[in-house]
C-alpha cells in the first residue's frame, strides 16, 4: 500500500499548485476577457458587426454564446503579464516570451472551462499565434 503514498502526494502537489494566487488571477483573468454579446465599439457598428478586414477579431462564439474581447483590459501585453506571473508560480521558470508556446503546461494551469476563453483570446491580443497545430508567441508591436 505504500506505493500508492507517492500517487497521492502528486496529486496533491498539483491541486496546490493550481490555488497559487497568480494561477487563480490568471483563471480569473481569462474568465473576465469577455463580455456578454456582440461588440459594440464603433468600428463594428459602423460595419454591423462584419470583419472581413480586421487583423484581429471582437466579437466570439464560445460555448454556444456571443462574446466580445474586453479591450481596455486584453491588448497583448496585458495579457503576457498575467501569463508570466502565473507560469512563473506554476513551473517556477520563467515564460520564454518569444517562440514556442508550451500549451500543454499552460493548459494544465487553465480550468478546462477556460480553454476556449484562452484560446480565443491568445490570437485575439496579438499575443500568440497557431500554425501547423503549435502555438508561438510572437513580439509584441503595441
Ligand atoms: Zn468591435
Amino acid at each position: 500500500m505504500s506505493a500508492e503514498q507517492p500517487l497521492i502526494a502528486d496529486l496533491f502537489e498539483v491541486d496546490k499548485r493550481l490555488t497559487l494566487k497568480p494561477v487563480v488571477d490568471f483563471n480569473n483573468y481569462l474568465r473576465n476577457a469577455f463580455a456578454d454579446g456582440a461588440c459594440r465599439c464603433h468600428r463594428c457598428i459602423e460595419r454591423a458587426g462584419d470583419e472581413a478586414g480586421y487583423t484581429h477579431r471582437h466579437t466570439f462564439e464560445i460555448e454556444g454564446r456571443t462574446l466580445n474581447r474586453r479591450f481596455t483590459n486584453t491588448a497583448g501585453s496585458d495579457v503576457l503579464l498575467m501569463l508570466k506571473k502565473a507560469w512563473l508560480s506554476y513551473t517556477k521558470a520563467d515564460l520564454v516570451t518569444v517562440g514556442p508556446l508550451d500549451m500543454t503546461t499552460l493548459k494544465s494551469f487553465t480550468e478546462p472551462s477556460l480553454h476556449a476563453h484562452l484560446l480565443a483570446l491568445l490570437p485575439a491580443s496579438g499575443l500568440a499565434r497557431e500554425s501547423d497545430g503549435q502555438w508561438h508567441l510572437q513580439l509584441l508591436a503595441d
